[in-house]
């Protein structure tokens, strides 16, 4: 089947994002710049009935994440039904709201797997770029809880300009406290984080360094520690397969039930995504309009169109077009085949020349638009 006839395959994961509540106020939280209040979140009963649909429609796993998950009260509940729906349940958390009673709680109720966010290895740059003072040593607290119940740890370091040159001692930390495998994943820019940018931003030298320590630690820890590594899009030629294409392998849901093709996609204009309230996940992932836009590849423009890479790259990201072109059909500028693509050198020149200060992440209070 080509890209042109691709028609919806089963998803294999699904984002559950239960709550945009977090205590921390990290400047590139991938959480949309208009955050939705706890009285409109969805309740775990409703959960429970998209936890048996994304089961019934191929969906292997569930990453329950935020905001924070265990800001919800009613977690190890939600948790029960993902588990009962024959779900994988995957636990995105800083770490800062739990302690070992209610992680036992959380475990009673099935959790498989926790993934534990780390903003730095050192305690006082962590708070910093957290936004929370005291974030940093309750997370160190909280990792070695999660490997005395006998889970499975995976450390995730969102790494940036402010933080890079620590990334030897970040691998460290994921050793020290028993993670098996460590997400480092650049900042990806559009929300917050595009706000932020010219604050966060890596120079070319501290990427390579970083990619070189990457690389090593692979070789030396084969066996030890498994190192994803995200690079960023501001260096490169060939965009990511965004989400793996768009509504080909991933959904998200936000806290108030709308079905994202991808965790950013509710702030991009012109779309009505599916309320799962009303609409059921099968037929929001199969027939909706906003799942089916850039599915395959009939609505590429050129040059993807004519492009031997179209069915690998999907185009890259639609969230990080809209961002930097102001049209999500247009294709994504980290190519360097889009004729956008000299804004990601402008926009790393200017970056040279920023302060280090951040516009942290607030409820009720949208960050002013970056220029493009
Ligand atoms: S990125 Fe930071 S602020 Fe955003 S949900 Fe995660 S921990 Fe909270
Ligand atoms: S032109 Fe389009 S399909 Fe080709 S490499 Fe660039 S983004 Fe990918």
């Amino acid at each position: 089947m080509t890209g042109d006839e691709m028609r919806a395959q089963p998803p294999l994961g699904l984002l559950a994002e239960l709550t945009h509540r977090c205590p921390l106020r990290c400047p590139y939280c991938s959480n949309p710049t208009e955050l939705h209040r706890a009285s409109r979140e969805l309740d775990a009963a409703t959960w429970g009935r998209i936890f048996a649909e994304a089961s019934a429609l191929g969906v292997l796993q569930v990453h329950l994440s935020g905001g924070e998950p265990t800001a919800r009260r009613d977690l190890p509940a939600i948790i029960r039904h993902a588990v009962s729906a024959g779900l994988y349940t995957n636990l995105i958390t800083s770490g800062v709201l739990t302690d070992e009673r209610r992680f036992n709680e959380l475990v009673e109720a099935g959790l498989d797997h926790v993934q534990l966010s780390v903003q730095d290895a050192e305690a006082g740059s962590a708070d910093r770029i957290g936004g929370y003072a005291g974030g940093h040593s309750r997370k160190l607290a909280f990792a070695p809880i999660v490997r005395a119940a006998g889970l499975p740890l995976t450390l995730n370091a969102v790494v940036h300009r402010q933080n890079l040159d620590r990334l030897p001692d970040l691998i460290e930390l994921a050793l020290a406290l028993g993670a098996g495998r460590l997400e480092v994943a650049h900042v990806q820019y559009y929300g917050w984080a595009l706000r932020n940018r010219a604050a966060l931003l890596p120079t070319r030298a501290q990427l390579d360094a970083a990619t070189d320590t990457v690389n090593r630690a692979r070789d030396e820890l084969k066996g030890r520690l498994v190192i994803d590594y995200v690079v960023p899009d501001y260096y490169a030629t060939l965009p990511k397969a965004c989400m793996g294409g768009w509504g080909r392998q991933f959904l998200a849901v936000s806290p108030t039930g709308l079905a994202l093709p991808c965790h950013a996609a509710e702030s991009l204009p012109g779309f009505t995504f599916p309320d799962l309230r009303t609409t059921s996940l099968q037929d929001a992932w199969n027939n909706s309009e906003a799942f089916n836009r850039f599915r395959g590849t009939a609505w590429m423009p050129e040059p993807c169109r004519g492009c031997a890479r179209k069915e690998q790259d999907w185009g890259g990201c639609r969230c990080q077009a809209f961002a930097l072109t102001g049209d999500a059909a247009n294709t994504d500028p980290a190519c360097a085949l889009s004729p956008h693509h000299a804004l990601l050198d402008l926009a790393v020149r200017e970056a040279a020349e920023a302060t280090p200060d951040f516009t942290y992440r607030e409820m009720g209070r949208a960050p002013a638009p970056a220029a493009g």
